[in-house]
């Protein structure tokens, strides 16, 4: 097969298949992007420029880290699957841009969970400078990577991350809708949400069982007062406990003296029977305030 056909085009990505016996591995949430259109959407999304510096989780046969390295960034993956690395050897282009790739791209195999990013990526990006994390997430684990990158200190500019299209709906979701919750608020306190595209599930293989979404996310320059994030969150956490009982039989563990939590809820400005997802962040705020 010509190697200057794209990884991520589907004739490539099945004759690599074919050569090494690849069996999408379900445990691994493995479904491998092969529509062009869709990866490069990805990269746009990130506004990929060259010199970027960017992380990868789960590069799979590397078809949206081919199209990265195209772009011009400097690509730091972490993949687990121990067959994978023999294929990204062989199918990453040697050279990109008359640059060789050992110079443009490393692999790490850990789990991104267990990343220490300040220390894998030492010697191979300039920490003082922001970092994209681009991404088809595994799918199983989408909200622990997106909490642990949410609380990991490095400096980034921008999450562009692949994932199920209702995890993408309650990030961006806003009071009074369904998709609202803690994981929406968790992250909307520290990062602006924007949905950039949607991806159909024949664009993979394995075609998943759900629609995809593109979520670009970047940090607030201007951070909600919350206090203390963990309390915060936990507080919210505990208020949308029974989502669909209202905030006061919620706040009933946190708050035990009913006066007490009418007093509370009296001073948000609103109704006594409202519902935890009626509520603003700010709103939140005021009840993890008062409560110790
Ligand atoms: N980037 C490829 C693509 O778009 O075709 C593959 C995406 S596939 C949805 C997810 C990738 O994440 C797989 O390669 C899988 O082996 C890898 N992966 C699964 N769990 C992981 C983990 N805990 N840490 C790092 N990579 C993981």
């Amino acid at each position: 097969m010509n190697n200057e056909i794209p990884i991520g085009s589907p004739i490539r990505t099945q004759a690599i298949i074919n050569r090494y016996f690849v069996k999408a591995k379900k445990n691994l949430g493995q479904n491998f992007l092969v529509d062009l259109a869709a990866i490069q959407g990805i990269v746009q999304a990130a506004q990929i420029q060259p010199g970027d510096q960017v992380i990868e989780i789960g590069p799979g046969i590397g078809s949206l880290t081919e199209q990265l390295l195209i772009a011009g960034a400097k690509v730091f993956a972490y993949e687990v699957d121990d067959d994978l690395p023999e294929i990204l050897n062989n199918e990453l282009p040697k050279q990109i841009n008359g640059v060789p790739i050992k110079e443009r791209f490393e692999l790490m195999m850990k789990d991104i969970l267990q990343a220490d990013f300040k220390e894998d990526l030492k010697d191979f990006f300039d920490l003082t400078k922001p970092i994209k994390v681009v991404a088809n997430l595994p799918y199983y684990i989408t909200t622990p990577i997106i909490f642990f990158l949410n609380e990991s200190e490095l400096n980034f500019a921008s999450l562009t991350l692949m994932m199920q299209k209702e995890v993408a709906d309650r990030l961006g979701a806003q009071p009074g809708s369904k998709a609202y919750g803690p994981l929406s608020i968790a992250v909307q306190i520290e990062m602006n949400v924007t949905e950039a595209l949607t991806v159909k599930s024949t664009s993979f293989i394995p075609r998943p069982k759900v629609d995809s979404s593109v979520v670009v996310l970047t940090p607030l320059t201007q951070k909600p007062d919350v206090g203390d994030a963990k309390h915060f969150n936990w507080v919210v956490k505990m208020c949308f406990a029974q989502r669909r009982k209202t905030l006061n039989n919620n706040l009933k563990n946190l708050i035990p003296d009913a006066a007490e939590r009418a007093q509370l809820i009296a001073s948000l400005g609103v109704d006594a029977r409202i519902r935890p997802e009626q509520l603003s962040i700010a709103q939140f705020a005021q009840i993890a305030a008062a409560i110790k």
